[in-house]
Order: C-alpha cells, then sequence, then structure tokens
C-alpha cells in the first residue's frame, strides 16, 4: 500500500523532525526549504526536557554529543566589567540532562538522520495550497501540483503557512517588549571565559566561544518601541542600543560591523492561537506557539511535538483524530511555557535600574539549591504531562 503523503514547509527543527517520526508512523514527507541550503553557524541553543528526550529516542543524542559544548558557568558582569553573577549550569538544571548545540549543527544531525522516506527540496516555496477534503493540493514555486494528505507549516516564527491560513497575524503576535540580535564574530585574543554576559538595565549581551574560534554573539534588549525601530539598519540599532555598554560589547560589535557580520534582528514575540490547524494543514513549532528564547524550550518543542504527531498518527483511527489529539496532548505544555516566558522575560533582562540590581542581589544570595528546585521542577512537570497524554 502506498504510504500518505506530507508535505512540510520549512526544513528547521520542527520540519526535518516531523519527517523523522511521520516515517515512523508509515508515512512519506517532501520538505521544501525556501533556502539553498540548510543555514549555517547561528547561535547557541540548550537542549533539555521533552526534547532531549525525543532526540533520545531518535537515537541522536551521540551525534549532538560530537558537536555539543561543554558550558559550565555563566560569568556576568557590569557595564564598568565588575562580576555580578557566576551562574553555574548545574545549578538550574542539577540532575536533569542538559546538551548546549548551536541551532545550525542540530539542524544538520536531523538532516543527516533523515530517512528514505523523506526528501528535501531546496530553494522551493509553496505558492499556493487548496484543502480539497480528501486531499490537500499544494502548489510549488516551480509551478508543479501535488496531491497530498497533509500539508504542514514548519516555516518558523514569521511563517507564511500561518497568515494563509488564519490571516494577518497581527491577533495571535504576542509581543513580550523586547528584541533580540545574533550573529558570529572573530573571537577576541582576550576574551576570558566560555559565557560571558554583559549585563546591564534594559540590555544583555551574552557570548559564547564556539569551537572555531568564533563567539556566537547575542543581544537581547527592552523595546517597548520595535515596530516604530524597523526603519533602522541593524548595526545602526545595535550601537544604540550598546552606547553605555562595557567597551568590549562595543568593541565586538564594531568588529562584527567591519568584518561584515550578518546580525538577524528580531523581536521576542510568542505566537498565541486558538487552533494549530484546519482540516488538512497543521502548523508546528514555532509557526503554530513560538515561545521565544525566553523560554529555552523551544527548539525542545519543536522535536517533542514532531514526536507527538508521529504518535497520534499512529495511534488514531483517522487523520482528523490524529490532528485533534496531537493538539490536546501539546496545548497544556506549550500554555504552561508562555505563561514562563512571560515572567521570566522580565527577571532575564530586568527594565529599571532597581529591577536590575534586585534581580542582581537575590540571584547572588538565593540558595542554589532553590533555583535548581524552580527550574527543573517546572520541566520535570512537562514531562510529566507529556507521558500522560503525548506519548499514548
Ligand atoms: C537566539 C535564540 C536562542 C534560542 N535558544 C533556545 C534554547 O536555548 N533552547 C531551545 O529549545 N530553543 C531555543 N530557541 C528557539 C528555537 O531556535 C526555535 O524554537 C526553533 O528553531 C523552532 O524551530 P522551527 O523548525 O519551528 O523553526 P525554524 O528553526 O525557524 O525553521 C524554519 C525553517 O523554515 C524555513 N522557511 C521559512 N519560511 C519558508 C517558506 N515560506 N517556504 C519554505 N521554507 C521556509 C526557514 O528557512 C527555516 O529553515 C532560541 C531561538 C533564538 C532566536
Amino acid at each position: 500500500m502506498t504510504r500518505p503523503l506530507a508535505v512540510i514547509i520549512g526544513a528547521g527543527v520542527a520540519g526535518l523532525a516531523a519527517a523523522w517520526w511521520l516515517d515512523r508512523a508509515g508515512w512519506r514527507s517532501l520538505i521544501v526549504e525556501r533556502s539553498s541550503s540548510l543555514r549555517e553557524k547561528g547561535y547557541m541553543l540548550g537542549l533539555s526536557g521533552l526534547g532531549f528526550e525525543t532526540a533520545g529516542r531518535m537515537g541522536l543524542h551521540d551525534a549532538l554529543d560530537a558537536c555539543s559544548y561543554a558550558i559550565d558557568e555563566n560569568v556576568y558582569k557590569d557595564s564598568a566589567g565588575r562580576e555580578l553573577l557566576r551562574l553555574r549550569y548545574r545549578d538550574f538544571i542539577r540532575d536533569l540532562p542538559f546538551m548546549a548545540v548551536r541551532r545550525s549543527d542540530l539542524v544538520r544531525v536531523l538532516f543527516e538522520a533523515l530517512p528514505e522516506t523523506a526528501s528535501v527540496r531546496f530553494e522551493t516555496i509553496v505558492s499556493g495550497f487548496q484543502d480539497c477534503g480528501d486531499h490537500v493540493s499544494v502548489t510549488l514555486s516551480n509551478g508543479e501540483t501535488i496531491k497530498a494528505d497533509l500539508l504542514i507549516g514548519a516555516d518558523g516564527f514569521r511563517s507564511k503557512t500561518r497568515q494563509q491560513l488564519f490571516g494577518p497575524d497581527d491577533a495571535c503576535l504576542a509581543p513580550l517588549g523586547y528584541s533580540f540580535a545574533v550573529y558570529d564574530v572573530d573571537a577576541p585574543r582576550s576574551f576570558e571565559s566560555d559565557f560571558l554576559s554583559y549585563a546591564e538595565p534594559g540590555h544583555l549581551a551574552e557570548y559564547y566561544v564556539l569551537h572555531d574560534g568564533q563567539l556566537a554573539a547575542m543581544h537581547v534588549w527592552r523595546n517597548e518601541m520595535a515596530e516604530a525601530e524597523r526603519g533602522e539598519a541593524g548595526f545602526e540599532q545595535l550601537a544604540r542600543v550598546c552606547r553605555k555598554s562595557h567597551p568590549e560589547v562595543r568593541a565586538i560589535l564594531e568588529r562584527a560591523e567591519t568584518t561584515g557580520a550578518a546580525p538577524m534582528i528580531d523581536t521576542l514575540t510568542m505566537v498565541e492561537l486558538p487552533e494549530w490547524s484546519k482540516g488538512r494543514v497543521l502548523l508546528l513549532g514555532d509557526a503554530a506557539h513560538c515561545l521565544t528564547l525566553v523560554s529555552g524550550q523551544g527548539a525542545g518543542m519543536a522535536l517533542a511535538s514532531a514526536e507527538m504527531l508521529g504518535n497520534a498518527l499512529t495511534t488514531s483511527p483517522d487523520l482528523a483524530s490524529a490532528i485533534e489529539k496531537h493538539e490536546a496532548a501539546l496545548r497544556p505544555i506549550i500554555i504552561r511555557l508562555q505563561a514562563r516566558s512571560r515572567k521570566m522575560a522580565s527577571v532575564f533582562i530586568p527594565r529599571g535600574k532597581f529591577a536590575f540590581h534586585l534581580r542582581n542581589a537575590v540571584m547572588r544570595h538565593m540558595p542554589r539549591a532553590w533555583l535548581g528546585r524552580y527550574f527543573t521542577s517546572a520541566i520535570k512537570a512537562e514531562i510529566a504531562l507529556a507521558r500522560t497524554d503525548g506519548k499514548a
């Protein structure tokens, strides 16, 4: 019997993982990716909790381990260079397994693990689709029309599929009031720590030292006026954000600009939708429920939700009930994570001076066991929720 076919838009974390789990459920996939290749370089992300477990069930831990980074502690300095905090990862995650990898490495590992039933077409987008009841007709940018059983929009936070399915984004975007920028840059020789942060009220600059001697740089800043600032060019905006930052922050930024780095800049905005599908079209990953980097679980949930979809397809009598089951299992976890993102944003980047100093004092003096309990109990609760429902 011919396997049912899913067209997946986006060869990112969610799209590639979906193809793997769909194969397990007896499906084949065609992934269309608008870029000409997998994105190289890029930011660092932490994999823990549900996403880490899913990666294990996909047999990816060894491959991820080989490109992972051993990050023990994060040193925080203020704009005068004084040490504010020294946060050890183990204090936060205690006994929970954790891995730090670059997004590009995670995507490469997922790509290399693709089953034979999945193929990828680069430089291709979906120019239109129509749900015909018993199938979905998908037209690709080369004019080809494909008769598919399911169309998955795994095209990230700025998903076009979401807009085509549910209309303009205004109603579903929930900005947290921050912007972020990420870029790679040569590490200065003097760089002293594997993971260094410069924090000041309303702005955080973070640097990871990479295996190739570069730095993965990230800035997150308070930004009520993000939309209005869109006219500003990338480095112009960053120079304004960093004007009072530590000289090393400004020097790294200047170096990035003169060496032609291309910062990716966007707002920290969650996607909140009352439903993630319509008929035979389903959104997955950031396209459906962007959690933002504050949650530290976006990529993890892209992996875990792909697994939940595969399991729902395996155990449901038809597609409609599989989609329903997938959403019912995933939604309570996403609601928890989005509530946490909302709460954690102002702890991560305190708004004003008072909140900034208060946060630092609390973090300095709070018993590490409390910190650990707060983070690990939340992650364990999400794992328990998924065990109740998602892996049925
Ligand atoms: C700075 C930063 C730090 C983060 N840190 C963490 C962390 O520590 N832990 C964690 O778990 N998560 C983290 N995240 C979140 C995580 O990166 C995302 O949640 C995850 O990448 C979402 O995966 P996705 O597949 O849904 O989307 P993406 O990874 O964005 O992939 C979408 C894919 O779709 C493609 N695409 C887009 N439009 C189209 C189109 N029209 N046609 C075809 N293809 C298209 C894109 O080119 C891309 O390949 C972080 C995010 C950022 C920005």
